[in-house]
């Protein structure tokens, strides 16, 4: 432990801490924008200056290593002046529409400036860069008009998911990110995946906002419009509405999308225990009859999009499994419509997804198993609480409410797909059930492939069978992985891919949350851990457990895995290049 001194305090740290680390032990918080801890440790933006007693200049928190004896002072006039001036030279090059700013009271810079009192910049009155907005992707907006060069989404693209497709681009005052050559984004290798969104401190970059059409396809008395949530949405949706980190509302959002209008209320909870029934049948076909292995599972778009542009010649190892929103969407204008007497030409499905690929994935090809798009809008977790909210609904005093049949029931196999490792687990507890024809001896939890480790693995041994598997979230571990297998370092037959750091409760379209908590919460694994209590919760917890899904074979799709079932519940993929044209 090293002694310092912090505002005449005696503080210990750990040798090796930053000044920054050592202030947090004695619960001083000094402010950052640039810093994300181990991905953007620059010292750029200088806004965490501190004075050290000796040292010629400020100093930046973020980076200074502590030594024996130091002493440093964090909120002296000099260090809050010099704080000041920072924020008033980046407003001085920053478009300050607040009132309508996507991220106004959850703005990192916003947030600086009420604490500092700094609320403008005539002091650095002059040139403005003007930047046109960058909306070639499919999933965001880029509006470098209030980009604080920060760099925190260029470290996120490229160590969080070893894409790259951002960075700086000219010099001095004309600086700004973008793709190489002033490329839009969407004609770049990008996945999708919205990870550069979700560590943006200020309003920068956003998703593609829906919330419009979905407004207006409620309003529309020609339509049916039927919703469906993801796993990972109850785990994160709360934090948008004041509750703390890892609060599952699941019942409260079924409340608010029953205000909201919608004509049926479904969980895709539904979908994913669809999926591991045709997924895991797909493995086992594969595994006994000499098939394409490793299996990758597909239900990530922002993973697909991944291994088509970065691993095209191990697109026939991804699982033909649509994910599972696509799937309950195709089941929605089909065995709903049916059971309902509607066309699905006048059904509208929409999907609230953590995810800013699934934008991308429901206008893919080959995701209209009723000749209609499987799923017409998809809104990300953040846009639902701008539903909820312009929609005046009261949320925290909502009560708590089921979804509706038939298309409400689920098992705890299923609600743990929001998370990293959830659908391998889910898969076995299935697979292994087909395998030895017991449901009452065999495993539920397969704690080996919990948890948010980068690369998980491990092999299980059922009867006469050994399966080796491996769990990857966000791409850059994928592809460490996957260079592994083509290498012939390692062997698996099963693998989960999971686009976004963590899985799901990450995804790009999760509520935001500020540096100050990503630094130093663990605030993936409080959102995990709410999944794995709505599992532990449930009455059932193996897939093929769930009633509904039996009635839906039985009375509607035949065999698992049958012409039906393929025709309505799967895919193809594309060999894509590394560049594309939009
Ligand atoms: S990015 Fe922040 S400071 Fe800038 S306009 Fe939006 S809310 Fe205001
Ligand atoms: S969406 Fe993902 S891949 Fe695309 S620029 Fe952002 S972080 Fe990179
Ligand atoms: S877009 Fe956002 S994260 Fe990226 S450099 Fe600009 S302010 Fe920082």
């Amino acid at each position: 432990m090293v002694n310092i001194k912090i505002n005449g305090m005696d503080v210990q740290a750990p040798e090796g801490s930053t000044i920054l680390e050592a202030a947090r032990l004695a619960h001083i918080r000094i402010p950052t924008l640039c810093y994300l801890k181990e991905i953007n440790e620059i010292g750029a933006c200088r806004i965490c200056v501190v004075e050290v007693k000796g040292a010629r200049t400020l100093v930046t928190a973020c980076v200074y290593p502590i030594s024996e004896g130091m002493e440093i002072t964090t909120q002296s006039p000099k260090v809050i002046e010099a704080r000041r001036n920072t924020l008033k030279l980046i407003l001085s090059d920053h478009d300050k529409e607040c009132l309508s700013c996507v991220r106004s009271g959850n703005c990192e810079l916003q947030t600086l400036c009420q604490e500092y009192g700094v609320d403008d910049a005539h002091e650095y009155e002059g040139a403005m860069n003007e930047f046109e907005l960058d909306t070639s992707a499919p999933h965001l907006v880029r509006n470098n008009n209030k980009c604080i060069l920060c760099r925190r989404c260029v470290a996120a693209c490229e160590k969080f998911q070893s894409v790259g497709v951002i960075g700086p681009n000219m010099r001095g005052f004309a600086t700004n990110i973008g793709s190489a050559y002033g490329m839009p984004l969407g004609s770049t290798a990008c996945i999708d995946c919205g990870q550069c969104i979700s560590v943006c401190p200020v309003g920068a970059l956003y998703e593609k906002d829906n919330t419009d059409d979905v407004f207006a396809a409620i309003a529309d008395p020609e339509k049916h419009v039927f919703v469906q949530t993801a796993p990972a949405v109850r785990a994160a949706l709360g934090e948008e509405f004041g509750y703390e980190v890892g609060t599952g509302v699941e019942g409260k959002m079924a409340a608010a999308l029953r205000r909201l209008g919608f004509d049926g209320v479904y969980d895709t909870n539904y979908g994913a225990d669809l999926t591991i029934l045709e997924e895991a049948h797909e493995f086992l076909d594969r595994f006994k009859n000499g098939g394409k292995l490793p299996l990758i599972t597909s239900c990530s778009p922002g993973w697909v999009k991944f291994c088509e542009h970065y691993f095209p010649d191990m697109t026939e190892n991804l699982s033909s499994c649509k994910s599972p929103h696509q799937m309950q969407g195709a089941m929605i204008k089909s065995f709903v419509a049916k059971q309902k007497g509607l066309n699905p030409k006048d059904i509208v499905t929409v999907s609230v997804m953590p995810c800013t690929a699934k934008k991308f994935e429901c206008k893919r090809d080959d995701e209209d198993g009723t000749g209609y798009p499987d799923v017409d809008v998809v809104i990300t977790t953040r846009e639902l609480a701008r539903m909820i909210k312009r929609a005046g609904i009261d949320f925290r005093n909502l009560p708590d409410e089921a979804f509706d049949d038939p298309m409400g029931e689920y098992s705890g196999g299923a609600v743990i797909f929001g998370t990293s490792g959830g659908v391998m687990e889910a898969a076995l507890r299935t697979a292994v059930y087909w395998i030895t024809n017991d449901d009452t001896n065999t495993p539920v939890e397969f704690n080996e492939v919990r948890g948010m480790g980068g690369i998980k693995e491990a092999t299980y041994t059922v009867g006469d069978v050994t399966v080796r598997v491996a769990v990857a979230s966000g791409t850059s571990n994928a592809r460490e992985l996957l260079n592994r297998v083509k290498n012939g370092e390692t062997q698996y037959d099963f693998i989960e891919v999971m686009g976004c750091p963590g899985g799901c409760i990450n995804g790009g379209g999760q509520p935001q949350v500020t540096a100050e908590v990503r630094n130093f919460t663990d605030y993936r694994t409080a959102r995990m851990n709410a999944l794995y209590r709505y599992d532990e919760a449930s009455a059932v917890r193996k897939s093929h457990q769930n009633n509904s899904l039996q009635t839906l074979y039985k009375e509607f799709l035949g065999d698992i895995g049958g012409e039906k079932a393929h025709h309505l519940l799967h895919t193809t993929y594309v060999k894509r290049g590394l560049y594309e044209e939009v």
